[in-house]
């Protein structure tokens, strides 16, 4: 497996105490060839092999570390930009109270089932959905959205199969807004193959509904098939997102790997069962590690991590200590948090274990980021003048409610406070000299 080939290439570079550039070049072949093997796009490939060489050959190696290590490092990080670095999340729409996701793909990629599953995780996260079955070629189809709605709990709506699906989209729409539903999820009709009618009529239920996310399914299975499909329905009727169903049998990961940097549009699921509860929210640094294997392998990058990172922690905690700490700051620790993969990894970094934070939802991270990107340097580096015009500047710029400003700041005044009641901070790890 691709994991397997590139535990083996690693193992070696590790067992190397300097790494000659014929060495690295010799590794990165391998790379190659097992992402190839893997499946994977030969452009992708070819696209990341490169940038691996640009930073691998380069200065960007730690002294601290052997650098075989850190070409693991790299190949992780690379391996996460490659599948879109951020969790997309569906949003919803701000111009009406429904918001439309419409399923695409072919036949027998997952898009029925898929469908269900997403209706049962959005209604486990406090939505009203309602499935739509569009799908009037086959009468079985109907049946089936029937079935798996009912165990999810989601109500389907259907009309038979007599009847043209850009109609049943439309009276569904008329039926959620009856039910007040707020979500409308439409199931339609694939094909074994790419085909003109299916695009055509798929553009016109889009149309109809002003679809608000029109998600394709792909079989992950069917490898760089699935990654060419992709582009088509991307270039024929426009997708903002994808879901690679059947990751649970696929072994090569091609089509994961792929799908981002070929269609330019994010994996938001992943599916990894028959079950309908088998649906997962995609991770790109989790896929990477997957892929990587864990193990060994993680915690040696993490190694490499806490070292770059106690180097920041001491640079903060300078800060910190002046009582500095400001929303530059606060950038900087979040792309820490983005990098270690959460809070609790920052969390485990700060030594004010014990000490409870103020809870920051990592739902939220890209907005807070979105807010303090939106403020000028000035405002960052001295929030205290953040008056109601700024903030509603700031609100318009990172597209977000004023109040969601006032609660970030708010929230930030908080940590701030209590960063500085924290007593000895760091001391710990403040141990003599400047690092970083
Ligand atoms: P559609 O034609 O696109 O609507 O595809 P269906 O939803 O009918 O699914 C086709 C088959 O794939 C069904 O047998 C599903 O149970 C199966 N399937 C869908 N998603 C997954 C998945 O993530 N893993 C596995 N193992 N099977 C899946
Ligand atoms: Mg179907």
């Amino acid at each position: 497996s691709l994991t397997e080939k590139l535990q083996r290439v690693f193992r070696d570079l590790r067992g190397k105490g300097k790494l000659s550039e014929a060495d690295t070049k010799a590794a990165l072949k391998e790379v190659r060839m097992a992402l190839l093997e893997a499946d994977v796009n030969f452009k992708v490939v070819k696209q990341f092999v490169k940038s691996i060489e640009e930073r691998a050959v380069g200065a960007e190696v730690l002294e601290s570390l052997t650098p075989g290590q850190q070409v693991v490092k790299i190949v992780n990080e690379e391996l996460i930009k490659l599948m879109g670095s951020e969790t997309t999340e569906i949003k919803m729409a701000q111009d009406r109270d429904i918001t439309v996701i419409l399923m695409a793909g072919l036949q027998g990629a997952g898009k029925t089932t898929t469908a269900a599953k997403l209706a049962g995780k959005l209604k486990a996260k406090g939505h009203r959905p309602l499935l739509a079955a569009c799908d009037v070629y086959r009468p079985a189809a109907i049946e089936q959205l029937r079935v798996n709605g009912e165990k999810v709990g989601v109500p389907v709506f259907s009309m038979g199969s007599g009847v043209d699906p850009v109609n049943i989209a439309r009276a569904a729409f008329e039926k959620a807004r009856q039910d007040h539903n707020d979500i409308l999820i439409v199931d339609t009709a694939g094909r074994l193959q790419i085909d003109e009618q299916m695009m055509e009529e798929l553009g016109r239920i889009k149309e109809a509904l002003r679809a608000d996310w029109t998600l394709l399914t792909v079989d992950a299975m069917t490898g760089q098939e699935a990654v060419n499909v992709a582009k088509t329905f991307e270039d024929k009727v426009g997708v903002d997102g994808v879901i690679v169903t059947k990751l649970d049998g696929d072994t090569r990961g091609g089509a994961a790997l792929s799908i981002k940097a070929v269609t330019g549009k994010p994996i938001l699921f992943v599916g990894m069962g028959e079950k309908l509860s088998d649906l997962e929210q995609f991770y790109p640094d989790r896929m990477a590690s997957r892929i990587l294997g864990m193990g060994d392998i993680l915690s040696l990058i993490e190694k490499a991590q806490a070292e770059v990172d106690e180097a920041e922690a001491r640079r903060m905690s300078e800060k910190l200590k002046k009582a500095e700490f400001d929303f530059n700051d606060f950038l900087d620790q979040m792309k820490q948090v983005k990098k270690l993969g959460g809070i609790a990894g920052i969390m485990a970094m700060m030594p004010t274990a014990g000490a409870s934070m103020p809870e920051i939802d990592e739902s939220h991270m890209g907005r807070v980021e979105a807010m303090i990107l939106s403020m000028s340097k000035e405002e960052r580096a001295n929030p205290s003048i953040l008056n109601p015009s700024r903030k509603n500047r700031i609100a318009r710029g990172a597209g977000v409610d004023i109040n969601e400003v006032n609660r970030m700041v708010k929230q930030f005044e908080q940590m701030r406070k209590m960063m500085k009641q924290l007593p000895g901070m760091m001391k710990s790890k403040n141990r003599g000299g400047r690092g970083g």
